[in-house]
């Protein structure tokens, strides 16, 4: 099933990620984003949720427009942490209500933040998994998951965290969504453990072009993102250099999609921070033609 053919070329097909507005300005950025990112035409988009219900109303209107009045087909990320089984399905029904169909259903984080002691509220949904499953009562969605190719931070081993993916595709995960990674070794080691533990929904890397370094390396320690020191190599002497710390970017995302590629993946779910230039910037090194290209290069 694939909705762009024209981005199909080479295999490749993209997803993006964006996060629901926090104000005025951050609104602005986000539509602005959107209508740059539309020629690129991606399989879908999806929208972050905050865990606990945290950005509820923000995420719900920024999907409803995305769904209303861009092309995109949308899917809303959806937590269970702290809530009720009641209080999830009411969620739900909002989400449906807004014609949301896709859903990237999650756990979340413990209120406390990441490392915190996670308790599974006494009336809800202990995990993703079981959040897959009400969702699948409910209704045909499209479900996306989570994974974890250098393991959960809370998991204990690698096994924990491919039995829980196994049990979100049992339960009808229609993929996977990985948390972002550099270390392509690592993401096939897994790959490979979750296709012999009988897991075949699609593992569809999660790839953050590094809008800067400093704050990704802060961020990466909470969600178990190893990053590896050839990184720092590469964005060496860039600090200063705004168009040579993009360059650098837009190099090392689209090497590692093509290092992916040529590894037998090719689905990929962009992070776009709710930027748009160096996404841009990593599928035109990609050879990925936008729409108009692609109508132009099929009516010459
Ligand atoms: C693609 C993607 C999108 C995300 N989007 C959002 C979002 O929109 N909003 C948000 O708040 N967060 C988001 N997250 C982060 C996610 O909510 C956290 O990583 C959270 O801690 C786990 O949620 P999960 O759905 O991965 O959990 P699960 O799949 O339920 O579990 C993840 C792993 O944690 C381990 N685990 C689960 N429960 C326990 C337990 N009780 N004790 C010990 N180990 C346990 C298991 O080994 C399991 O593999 C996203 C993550 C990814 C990769």
């Amino acid at each position: 099933m694939s909705s762009n053919s024209e981005n199909a070329q080479g295999g490749i097909r993209i997803s993006f990620e964006f996060f629901p507005p926090k104000s005025e300005e951050a609104e602005q950025q986000l539509w602005n984003t959107v209508a740059d990112l539309t020629e690129w035409d991606p399989e879908f988009v999806s929208v972050t949720y905050g865990a606990g219900g945290s950005t509820k109303a923000p995420t719900l209107s920024a999907v409803r427009k995305m769904i209303h009045e861009t092309p995109f087909t949308t899917a809303s990320h959806l937590t269970c942490v702290g809530a009720t089984r009641e209080d999830t399905h009411r969620v739900i029904d909002e989400f449906l209500a807004a014609g949301v169909r896709r859903f990237v259903a999650l756990r979340g984080d413990p209120p406390g933040g990441v490392g915190s002691a996670y308790q599974p509220h006494p009336g809800g949904y202990a995990n993703a998994a079981e959040l897959v499953a009400a969702l699948r009562e409910r209704g045909d969605f499209d479900i996306s998951v989570s994974a974890y190719p250098e393991k959960h931070p809370e998991s204990r081993d690698t096994a924990a965290d491919i039995d829980m993916l196994k049990r979100k595709a049992d339960n009808g995960a229609d993929r996977a969504l990985t948390q972002f990674f550099f270390d392509n070794d690592a993401f096939e080691r897994y790959h490979d453990r979750v296709r012999a533990a009988g897991i075949k929904i699609p593992i569809v890397p999660g790839i953050m072009p590094i809008q800067n370094l400093t704050q990704l390396k802060r961020f990466a320690g909470a969600c178990g993102t190893n990053i590896p020191s050839w990184l720092d190599e590469r964005f060496e002497g860039t600090d200063d250099h705004a168009e040579e710390r993009a360059r650098v970017a837009a190099e090392v995302a689209a090497e590692q999609i093509e290092d992916l590629v040529r590894r037998g993946i090719h689905e990929f779910h962009l992070y776009t921070m709710n930027r748009s230039p160096l996404v841009s910037a990593v599928l035109e090194r990609l050879g990925i033609q936008r729409k108009a290209e692609a109508r132009a290069g099929a009516a010459a």
